[in-house]
């Protein structure tokens, strides 16, 4: 989920630290959402295809979702959007073509310390990562050979702030809506430009996921399989493109899902 400013979404900004985790936690509102019952959600036995504009993206939204969703026996495909390699730009340390390679690396090795690898397929677009928002048709196009009539969709939130998970959340509601799918979108980047009650998210829509202490820190040592995203890059001396604060706040504000 890589940070960039973009003219689409200029009243959704990502820079600087964001709303913290504290101010999530504290909103009543949060707390107050309907839980998101995922055995209505997502009938026995359909397939649920989650949409992850970058590798980390399926785990940093939905890492509680895939558990449960596993221990529930649905069936898990994780369409990869981007191989996330333009998280690093002049990076020595990180090339365009390591990332390419390291990244679904890390996919799959949180997916095993959520201890679902067996049972989630991946499958990779390989779109251009940070053209997502530009490539929306190859998008749908790649979707009409992937999803079938019974899947269930979940994506990134189509006002999510950042390019590539609005253009991915856009194209699933579109996707779904054209062939009467379900489709769910969760919340990730909104987290940060987004504070509480705030009108650019759908609250009435919303659901909030519930996860047992265990789930939520299988999330967390899930997330830590993302070395390229968590730590400094010693070659441009970049920060960490997910910063402790950001994922503090996604494991504190949980899991939401409009719906
Ligand atoms: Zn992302």
């Amino acid at each position: 989920m890589d940070a960039i400013k973009h003219d689409i979404v200029d009243d959704r900004v990502i820079i600087g630290d964001g709303t913290d985790a504290q101010t999530w936690q504290d909103w009543q509102g949060l707390q107050q959402l309907p839980v998101f019952n995922i055995k209505t959600a997502f009938p026995e036995g359909r397939r649920v295809c989650i949409l992850a504009p970058h590798p980390d993206d399926e785990i940093l939204g939905c890492g509680g979702l895939v558990q449960q969703l596993v221990a529930q026996g649905n069936p898990i495909l994780i369409i990869a959007v981007t191989n996330g390699a333009a998280s690093h730009p002049d990076s020595t340390q990180y090339t365009s073509n390591d990332l390419n390679d390291l990244r679904p690396q890390e996919t799959q090795a949180a997916l095993h310390v959520l201890g679902v690898a067996e049972h989630v397929e991946r499958i990779a677009l390989n779109l251009p990562d940070g053209q997502v928002y530009q490539q929306q048709n190859s998008l749908y196009l790649a979707l009409e050979h992937i999803i079938h009539d019974q899947d269930i969709l979940v994506a990134t939130f189509a006002q999510d702030g950042h390019p590539d998970h609005e253009g991915t959340g856009k194209i699933a509601e579109k996707f779904a809506r054209d062939h009467g799918l379900l489709c769910y979108q969760v919340l990730i980047w909104a987290w940060h430009w987004a504070v509480p009650h705030d009108a650019r998210i759908p609250w009435s829509r919303a659901q909030r996921l519930e996860l047992s202490l265990t789930e939520q820190q299988k999330k967390r040592d899930a997330i830590n399989c993302f070395k390229t995203q968590i730590e400094v890059d010693p070659t441009t001396l970049n920060p960490p493109i997910l910063s402790t604060h950001a994922i503090e706040r996604l494991c504190k504000a949980g899991e939401v899902y409009i719906c």
